[in-house]
């Protein structure tokens, strides 16, 4: 007659449920890292549910021990799938090395084919195995051993997740403290089996916990965001990050540097760690300062290496503990030669063109001045006349300011040239255009009018200083002496002055009177300069 136990099959069968509720949550979030050892475990918790509710039911079974014999195999399963999952979550998964993973697999196969085939050799039970009893609380080397990898395992999973309950982040922190607890929870009903506290006595209650390990997982599922955030391995994270990072510790100590921060700065993480401040960073003196004063700081380091500048940009951030204590410093190294190498291209490129642009300008200027200037004398040429004097009438039209027109010729130039040659003849005109040109005002248009005669325009002046002024130039040329190749070349200058507007009040009309007491003031002798009126009827 086969043992029914309802009781404690319908608790199996309730435990069952929530176990496969567990596996429909994680089949559907199956991508995240960690859910499929979880799933496993889910799947091995209602297959060990399930097989004892079918036990203790009563349902038809090949031999007695069926049912509990399938039990076993969800038992050797949990403890592999718990420790995998636990070392996801935690940020251990780079352990699963291939040692490691073909451990976990074989180990509840090599159980399972002792367990199994235990009659031919007696290993696992050697003939402990209590006949008829609903649970395997003894036996062999095989089991024994079964039994302490199971819970080394387990233990291993539960120091881990302890130690991610006073984790920094408060979501995993609240995550692992979920787990532990939901847990927990097995072992506990288990040891209320062994101490005999339980509404079906001499049976196996660790799954009866696995009813409310699948309600908690459930709400950390639904409530807590379990495999929705699942914590990165920070010390993979700096380990791979392209970044440079050194941390210092209170005593401006390296503890820890990370492979991109050794390439960086040629160190070496054995002969780096433990070393202070001021030997890692003795060629930095500013970043040194910096670390010295626990301050926060952003700047930019040259270093040299292989024979090339290397630029990085630094920044240093001081980190603090739980209790807002001043934990150490962070210094973060970032290799910014690329873009400092565009950037100084591109400033050397802007000041190039700048550099063009400004001869350009100068050229245009140049370009305009030739155009406009007398190459010989560098007075303006006679194409500018014309509007130059049209610009002055207009504006002393519009004033009523008067305006005085200048007309100079040099006295007997053939015979300058005819004795000191044209090159002598050249330079005293080119002299006395400088003259002209540093010894009229601004608002003065001094012009070449002719081969040696000049024109000088001069706005706002009156008979009188129009006189004192060309009576100065006048004086200085009579007493000036220019020297060429030797030979001293004397000249003197007539002028003729017209006034705006009673000696015309049209271009024509001003540079007629000019010419006309020009012609007078040559008549009358040269070397002298008078105004249109002093002749005038
Ligand atoms: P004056 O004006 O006193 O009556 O006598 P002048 O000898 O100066 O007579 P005129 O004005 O007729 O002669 C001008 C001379 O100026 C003629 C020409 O040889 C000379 N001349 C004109 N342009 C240039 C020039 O660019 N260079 C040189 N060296 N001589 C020039
Ligand atoms: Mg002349
Ligand atoms: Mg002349």
């Amino acid at each position: 007659m086969q043992a029914i136990n309802p009781l404690y099959a319908i608790l199996m069968l309730v435990s069952a449920l929530a176990s496969t509720v567990v596996c429909v949550i994680v089949w559907r979030r199956r991508s995240t890292p960690g859910a499929i050892p979880l799933l496993i475990l889910a799947l091995a918790m209602a297959w060990w549910d399930l097989t004892y509710f079918i036990h203790w039911i009563g349902l038809p079974r090949p031999n007695p021990n069926f049912w509990v014999d399938a039990t076993y195999l969800g038992a050797l399963i949990v403890p592999a799938g718990f420790f995998t999952f636990i070392l996801y979550f935690t940020a251990h998964a780079h352990w699963l090395k291939k040692w490691l993973k073909i451990i976990l697999i074989s180990e509840p196969i090599i159980s399972l084919l002792l367990f199994i085939t235990d009659k031919s050799h007696g290993i696992f039970f050697a003939g402990l195995r209590v006949e008829g009893a609903g649970t395997i609380m003894d036996g062999g080397p095989g089991f024994w051993f079964n039994i302490v990898y199971s819970n080394t395992l387990m233990l291993c999973a539960f120091m881990l997740l302890f130690k991610k309950a006073y984790d920094q982040n408060p979501v995993i922190r609240q995550q692992a403290r979920i787990l532990l607890f939901g847990a927990l929870f097995p072992w506990f009903f288990l040891l209320l089996g062994l101490a005999e506290i339980s509404p079906t006595p001499n049976m196996d209650l660790t799954p009866l916990g696995f009813t409310f390990t699948s309600i908690i997982f459930t709400i950390g599922f639904l409530r807590f965001h379990l495999l929705d955030i699942v914590p990165l391995a920070r010390d993979r994270l700096v380990e791979n990050l392209r970044d440079g990072v050194i941390v210092f510790d209170t005593f401006n100590r390296v503890v820890d540097i990370n492979p991109a921060a050794q390439c960086m700065l040629t160190l070496d993480t054995h002969t780096s760690l433990g070393k202070n401040a001021e030997e890692v960073c003795k060629h930095w003196p500013e970043l040194l300062e910096q670390v010295k004063n626990n301050s926060s700081w952003q700047g930019e380091l040259v270093m040299e290496k292989n024979g090339q500048e290397i630029y990085l940009d630094v920044n240093t951030l001081g980190f603090f503990d739980h209790s807002a204590h001043f934990a150490g410093q962070l210094v973060e190294f970032r290799d910014i030669t690329y873009h400092k190498k565009i950037e100084l291209d591109i400033r050397k490129t802007n000041q190039q063109l700048q550099t063009q642009l400004d001869e350009n300008q100068n050229l245009r200027f140049l370009l305009q001045e030739q155009a406009i200037r007398d190459s010989l004398t560098g007075l303006y040429n006679r194409r500018q006349l014309g509007e130059a004097m049209a610009r002055e009438i207009a504006r002393c039209l519009h004033t009523k300011e008067p305006l005085a027109v200048v007309l100079m010729d040099i006295d007997h130039f053939k015979t300058v040239n005819d004795r000191f040659g044209h090159l002598t003849g050249d330079l005293v005109l080119e002299s006395l255009g400088r003259y002209l040109l540093t010894n009229t005002r601004s608002e003065d248009f001094a012009c070449r009018y002719g081969g040696e005669e000049f024109l000088v325009i001069m706005p706002n002046i009156g008979a009188v200083e129009a006189l004192r002024q060309v009576e100065e130039w006048r004086s200085h040329m009579d007493n000036a002496q220019f020297k060429h190749l030797g030979q001293e070349v004397h000249i003197t200058l007539s002028a003729g002055i017209a006034l705006y507007p009673q000696h015309g009040k049209t271009i024509d009309e001003l540079l007629y009177s000019a010419d006309t007491a020009l012609y007078q003031a040559k008549n009358a002798g040269r070397n002298r300069v008078l105004t249109m009126e002093d002749h005038t009827p």
